[in-house]
């Protein structure tokens, strides 16, 4: 097989050609500013609108509850900062222990700052400790914000039953969706989330677009201020271009559910259940029952993920492992960690995430391929030596 296997799509995934073809004239010959008052400029500002009605008609929103953005991390800052500015006299925050950098890091920033964080901890399959996170929440709680699908296992947890208990104690509710959404059906007209956070390059829209859900009559403060844009919600001249790729591929994500639910899915099973027949020692990490069809993340043990990594990208197979570099050495990621996989397992875990532009074929190329990597390292690893002679 010639060329690139992509099945690293919960990383980035590719623009589709419908995106990048509604997009490529509002480089050159629509570059008008939106907010200009001249026909040229509101001929553009029509087509923003309707990006914005197709992204609410994917997430079952109004469209002015949709704020576009730079990106899902900058929907996750705005979404946190809103919550504890417009709420300055509550100092509690609760997030989970799994949370994509994008969270952890600015709740572990607060909590360093006056701000008393919680982490609700996961099991060793990665479900959410729902007891204590009912348990901590209490009239200092500024918000909670619970990712809808963790990015490396693909695990979802039940963010809607979680913001309709938050929000019954007057409690603003995030969700970073920026995995989920595109993968699995999102209504939001009658549910309990105030806030949700996307980003357009997970769906087959370009890097550098993202949104941010914000319900009617949610307390909100501005995180960047400026210009009057987005409602005076979120200032800077619009990215139209990728506005408008982002609407198209909200449209997409629309038509290509059911194939993502059926016909992905399956591969991902496929693949997932032929390198576990096939590899001794290996096992799934994550909620085999509430997962994201597109994702699976495998652990190999004995074996070191990055090295796995460099043989498969010999054959052209583009994944990711579930190791971080971290000061110059290797650790098993905060997301694994949590979920108490043993270090030998942790190390050489790898995530496959597929996309609507998978193949049978691809995935039958990869089960092939996959049993001689680990058996060539496991022939180098002492550990793995070591854990026959045991
Ligand atoms: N949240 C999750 C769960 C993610 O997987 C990612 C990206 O990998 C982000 C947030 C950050 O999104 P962006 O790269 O658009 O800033």
């Amino acid at each position: 097989m010639n060329g690139t296997i992509y099945v690293d799509n919960n990383a980035t995934t590719r623009v589709a050609p419908e995106v990048l073809e509604a997009m490529l004239p509002y480089f050159s010959d629509f570059y008008g500013n939106p907010s200009s008052m001249h026909t040229f400029g509101g001929s553009v500002g029509s087509k923003v609108r309707e990006a914005r009605a197709q992204v609410a008609r994917l997430l079952g929103a109004l469209p002015e509850e949709i704020l576009f953005t730079s990106c899902g991390t900058e929907s996750d800052s705005t979404a946190i900062y809103a919550a504890v500015r417009a709420n300055p006299e509550k100092k509690h925050i609760i997030t989970t222990r799994v949370e994509h950098p994008a969270v952890k890091n600015l709740v572990e920033h607060l909590g360093k700052n006056g701000y008393r964080v919680t982490f609700v901890p996961v099991d060793r399959n990665g479900r959410l400790d729902l007891e204590t996170l009912y348990r901590s929440l209490s009239d200092e709680t500024a918000i909670v914000s619970v990712m809808w699908a963790n990015n490396e296992t693909g695990t979802v947890f039940p963010v809607e039953e979680i913001a309709r208990k938050v929000n019954a104690r007057g409690i603003v509710f995030h969700t970073d969706a920026v995995q989920a959404v595109g993968k699995i059906p999102i209504n939001l007209a009658d549910s309990a989330i105030n806030m949700l956070s996307l980003s357009g390059h997970k769906l087959h829209a370009p890097k550098g677009i993202g949104v941010l859900y914000l319900r009617k009559g949610t307390k909100y403060a501005p995180f960047l201020m400026g210009g009057h844009q987005e409602g005076g919600r979120r200032a800077g001249t619009e990215n139209t271009a990728s506005i408008i790729g982002m609407g198209r591929a909200a449209q997409l994500a629309i038509d290509s559910m059911q194939d993502e639910n059926t016909r992905v899915k399956a591969l991902r099973d496929k693949l997932e259940s032929e390198l576990l027949k096939r590899v001794p020692a290996s096992m799934v990490n994550g909620d085999p029952e509430n997962r994201l069809p597109n994702t699976t993340s495998i652990a190999f043990e004995y074996v070191e993920g990055e090295a796995i990594l460099l043989l498969m990208d010999q054959h052209g197979i583009c994944a990711s492992s579930g190791s971080a570099c971290t000061s110059g050495s290797l650790e098993p990621s905060h997301v694994l960690r949590a979920m108490g996989v043993p270090f030998t397992a942790a190390h050489g875990s790898i995530r496959y995430s597929l996309s609507i532009y998978n193949t049978e074929e691809e995935i039958d190329f990869i089960i092939e391929k996959m049993p001689p990597i680990i058996e060539r390292l496991r022939q180098m690893s002492p550990f793995w030596q070591q854990a026959q002679r045991a």
